[in-house]
């Protein structure tokens, strides 16, 4: 059984965290539209410049470039786990008709655990790996290497105070809607975690 899932969320919610491990236990593929868009800036592609601006300040990108990347991903794709796509209601239209859905994972956090886990955040570079560290809570063993696979960590150029509240700000103008919008339709699941 192949399921068509989504996953979205207030940054910092461990939405990539979660959607790794539905993706594993269900053997679907996990789509992070922020992976695919910081790819394209790590390779400098065209894409990547055009996108730069708004990545780094904590904007959207514009729906009509997430569209087509989000919806060229999921062609002949039987089964999907999206994280972080849709996230607009726009967005949310143009995946109606390319695709049907199962269900939508909501997982909420508060805005100041929110801050706290993405301004000490770490990850390892190692794609394959992707563990995160937090510099206060989870720490590495030895400063800036990974204790599963000895590569360097990373800190995300989003991943500061500032940043992070234009991210929240945008997902409570832009994203919040989506709410509504799979309850309605009785697709909504809600994950609330512990603070
Ligand atoms: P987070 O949810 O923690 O902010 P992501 O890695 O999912 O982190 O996204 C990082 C950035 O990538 C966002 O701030 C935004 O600039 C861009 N992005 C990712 N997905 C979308 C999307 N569906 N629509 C517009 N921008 C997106
Ligand atoms: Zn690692």
């Amino acid at each position: 059984m192949s399921y068509k899932l989504i996953l979205f969320g207030p940054p910092g919610a461990g939405k990539g965290t979660q959607a790794a491990l539905i993706s594993k236990e269900y053997g679907l593929r996990h789509i992070s539209t922020g992976d695919i868009f910081r790819k394209h800036m790590k390779d400098q592609t065209d894409l990547g410049k055009e996108i730069l601006d708004y990545m780094n300040k904590g904007l959207l990108v514009p729906d009509e470039l997430t569209i087509k990347i989000a919806l060229n991903e999921i062609k002949d794709l039987n089964g999907f786990i999206l994280d972080g796509f849709p996230r607009t209601i726009e967005q949310v239209k143009a995946l109606e008709q390319n695709s049907s859905v199962d269900a939508a994972f909501y997982i909420g956090v508060s805005e100041d655990t929110a801050i706290k886990r993405l301004c000490g955040r770490k990850t390892c570079s190692n794609k394959t790996c992707n563990e995160v560290y937090h510099m206060v809570d989870r720490k590495p063993k030895l400063e800036n290497i990974c204790d599963k696979c000895n590569s360097s960590l990373y800190q995300r150029s989003d991943d500061n105070e500032e940043t992070v509240k234009t991210r929240l700000k945008e997902y409570n103008t832009k994203t919040a809607p989506l709410l509504n919008h799979y309850m309605h339709k009785n697709k909504l699941l809600m994950i609330m975690k512990k603070q």
